[in-house]
């Protein structure tokens, strides 16, 4: 299965949060959109970087309260580890595993084309195996399951 499949179903929409936006700004847009990363980006389109949920728990436990009033850029990563509508699944899942990261974007020509989460890695390959599964079984008892 290639990313494009993915992002077919479930759209190109990223959230996006801008260098210079607070890290209370960016815990109430995580919040809102119930999701555990946001690209950073000055014009929602080229990536320069990515901060997640675990970036503010690290930089709370170091700095505390403080942070809030930060901006983005002080706690988020800087090198980015992106993939093409093209890539396998299978190379994300490895990117997350190596990287123990678990928000890859997806990029064409330098701009943001989506984003994929472990939990779009995992209902996939799911998917994928209960496919296999089915075919298999049919193939063997000869009967629909
Ligand atoms: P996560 O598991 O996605 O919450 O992120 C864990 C750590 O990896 C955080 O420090 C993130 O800023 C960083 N991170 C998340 N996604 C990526 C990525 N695609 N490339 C590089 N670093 C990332």
């Amino acid at each position: 299965m290639r990313i494009s499949d993915i992002l077919r179903v479930k759209g190109e929409q990223v959230v996006t949060v801008t260098p210079e936006s607070t890290v209370e700004r960016l815990v109430a847009v995580l919040g809102e959109h119930r999701i555990g990363a946001a690209v950073v980006s000055s014009d929602g389109s080229v990536v320069e970087g990515i901060v997640s949920e675990r970036d503010v728990v690290r930089a709370l436990a170091a700095r505390g309260a403080a942070v809030l009033v930060e901006p983005v850029s002080a706690i988020a990563t800087a090198q980015v580890r992106t993939v093409e509508p093209e890539a396998r699944l299978e190379d994300v899942e490895r990117l997350m595993t190596q990287g123990r990261f678990r928000h890859v974007p997806v990029v064409i020509d330098g701009t943001l084309r989506g984003v994929i989460s472990i939990g779009d890695v995992v209902k996939n390959r799911i998917d994928e195996l209960e496919t296999e599964r089915s075919t298999l079984t049919e193939y063997i008892t000869g009967e629909r399951v």
